[in-house]
């Protein structure tokens, strides 16, 4: 994806693109991408730099690591950029360069952007994934969704900081199991 900077140098302008998730290579694995991606820029040209603020946001499927229902996940990230323009392509500063600073040559007619784009998201996708915050998982014992109500076993109530630790030794037991 290209922001096309020919008309931008004067001052201001939006960049306003909605592409689908093929174009952006989107892929990670559990998560399904299958809605288009809107990203939303302000683009502000001021003394040798471009300002760019706005936001990328899309949809992806995918299963809950508690409860492990598949559901939908909105993702929605906000974007600050900025882009120093410099004369000399040589002195280009790449060790300077962070994920949201960097450099291009004074003359570019064009910023690539996808690359950046699909990190931002993906970067986002990585988070184990839960259905809802206060997602209560499955019954240990019976395995009922403990969503849609309790169960008839008889629980002992478990402290919850051993949770990350039992999703461990669960997925020791069984490493085929997707988390
Ligand atoms: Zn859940
Ligand atoms: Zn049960």
């Amino acid at each position: 994806m290209v922001i096309d900077l020919k008309e931008l140098k004067e001052g201001e302008g939006q960049f306003t693109k909605q592409v689908g998730p093929e174009k952006l290579d989107l892929s990670y694995p559990d998560y399904e991408f299958d809605q288009p991606v809107d990203v939303r820029l302000q683009v502000r040209f001021t003394e040798n730099q471009y300002i760019i603020r706005g936001s990328v946001a899309t949809t992806a499927r995918t299963r809950c690591v508690r409860c492990a229902e598949n559901f939908v996940t909105a993702i929605d990230e906000p974007i600050n950029w900025v882009v120093q323009l410099i004369a000399d392509r040589k002195i280009l500063a790449e060790e300077e360069a962070t994920e949201d600073y960097w450099f291009i040559e004074k003359d570019a007619y064009s910023l690539e952007i996808g690359d950046r784009l699909r990190e931002i998201l993906l970067v986002n996708a990585q988070a184990n994934p839960l259905c809802a915050t206060d997602c209560r998982g499955l019954c240990a014992q019976c395995g009922k969704n403990l969503n849609e109500g309790d169960c008839d076993c008889v629980r002992e109530e478990t402290d919850s900081r051993w949770g990350p630790l039992k999703e461990l030794l669960e997925k020791h037991d069984d490493p085929q199991k997707k988390i």
